[in-house]
């Protein structure tokens, strides 16, 4: 079978036939990409693009990485699903490997992030009724101003994103919403209710905000005395992104409960998961949770050789190392563009001065010099190439973002 190099339509024609058949929630930015390869894609006209963004962190490994294309194609050539109704051959060893990355001893397999978060906040009121004793339908869930955590009605129940909640009310109930990084409001929100404390350990979506050093050792600490679990949902931040395995690991902190999706698939299907201590994860029984493809051979297949390619530490050294590269040069621009910038391994958050454009005029100029990146909120701009991307191209990126930046207004 032979693969067609080109659509039979061009970018614009694609973009335009868009328009009227595909429901708006997103607004790209206007390129098509037909191929991809390592940290490069390919528009319809074969024009060639350096990706700094890897699907906000499902591609940390890059497009197409030959070990997890040759995990999925054998798969697909053996077994693709069973449902839960059976064992596969492929799950005990995905478990096993999570299990041991992590430091955790239960993994839930799920799909996408949302449901990973869905399924934590499940986990969590079940555990807080039958381990800690919350009356029934009275538990807490703490969590941070600013947050992302997914789309579901749940979720936007407790974001602060008037886009992400306006006009999709009735929300549930039982959440407490306190500001990131602040320690004291942590503390006095959380009670005798409390089931646990979701929060990212940086959030990605809000701009890539780093939390004060020492934070996270006092979620863990307040969570532990509290007797409540620290649900860490490392979906964008974590497997290798901030140059260790997990963002909590930069403060030595194992949460109760791990998050993990995005580049879990590989950049190939979707996986995600909730990984956590056995006398939390333990309290589900069977009926209680589930999905119909949430731990699929093909999906287990390709997550347990993410987890291969993570057990050598050969990313979270590429991403410690060329982070550094990326900080210096962020460094050298600010003052010069840039306002301020918040970086960890290969992860940035640019604050555009707005005198020379908006987050989206940046990320729309950097596409024609060939640099795919995206705006969030306004005057930011997020970075997270590929893991695999060499200290050229990042240099070549860099230069790019100084050019655009020295273009002005
Ligand atoms: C992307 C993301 C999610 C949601 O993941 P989906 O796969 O899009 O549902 C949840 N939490 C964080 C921190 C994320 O970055």
């Amino acid at each position: 079978m032979t693969v067609p190099t080109r659509s039979a339509r061009s970018s614009a024609e694609l973009i335009r036939a868009e328009g009227p058949v595909l429901a708006h929630n997103y607004h790209p930015l206007p390129v098509v990409v037909a191929r991809a390869e390592g940290t490069w894609v390919e528009d319809v006209e074969g024009r060639r693009y350096l990706d700094m963004l890897a699907g906000y962190s499902a591609l940390n490994f890059g497009h197409r990485h030959p070990k997890l294309i040759e995990a999925a194609h054998r798969q697909l050539d053996r077994l693709t699903l069973t449902s839960r109704a059976f064992h596969n051959d492929r799950l005990a060893e995905f478990a096993e490997g999570l299990a041991e990355l992590t430091g955790l001893d239960m993994v839930l397999p799920m799909n996408t992030g949302a449901e990973a978060v869905e399924s934590a906040i499940k986990v969590a009121r079940k555990w807080a009724y039958r381990v800690k004793g919350v009356p029934s339908d009275q538990a807490t869930i703490v969590v941070a101003d600013g947050n992302f955590h997914g789309r579901t009605t749940t979720i936007v129940s407790f974001s602060g994103d008037p886009a992400a909640r306006d006009g999709f009310g009735p929300f549930t109930p039982g959440f407490r919403t306190v500001p990131y990084n602040d320690l004291a409001a942590l503390e006095a929100a959380i009670d005798e209710t409390t089931a646990g404390v979701l929060i990212e350990p940086i959030q990605g979506e809000a701009g890539v905000v780093i939390p004060d050093d020492g934070y996270l050792t006092r979620v863990r600490e307040l969570t532990r005395q509290a007797g409540c679990l620290f649900i860490a949902d490392e979906i964008q931040s974590g497997l290798g992104r901030t140059g260790r395995t997990l963002a909590v690991e930069h403060e030595s902190v194992l949460p109760d409960v791990l998050l993990l999706g995005k580049a879990l698939g590989g950049g190939i299907v979707p996986v995600s998961a909730v990984v956590a201590r056995r006398e939390v994860l333990g309290v589900l029984g069977p009926g209680e949770h589930g999905s119909t493809f949430g731990g699929n051979p093909l999906s287990a297949a390709v997550a347990s050789a993410v987890v291969d390619l993570l057990a050598t530490g050969e990313f979270q050294r590429r991403a410690s190392e060329l982070g550094e590269a990326l900080d210096a040069g962020l460094s050298a621009l600010t003052g010069r563009g840039i306002t301020a910038y918040r970086s960890r391994g290969l992860w940035a958050g640019v604050d555009i001065d707005p005198a020379i454009g908006t987050g989206r005029e940046i990320s729309e100029r950097l596409l024609r010099e060939g640099v795919l990146v995206k705006d969030t909120h306004g005057s930011t701009i997020r970075l997270a190439p590929p893991l695999t991307i060499t200290r050229e191209e990042l240099h070549s990126a860099l230069a790019s973002l100084e050019k655009v930046l020295l273009q002005g207004t």
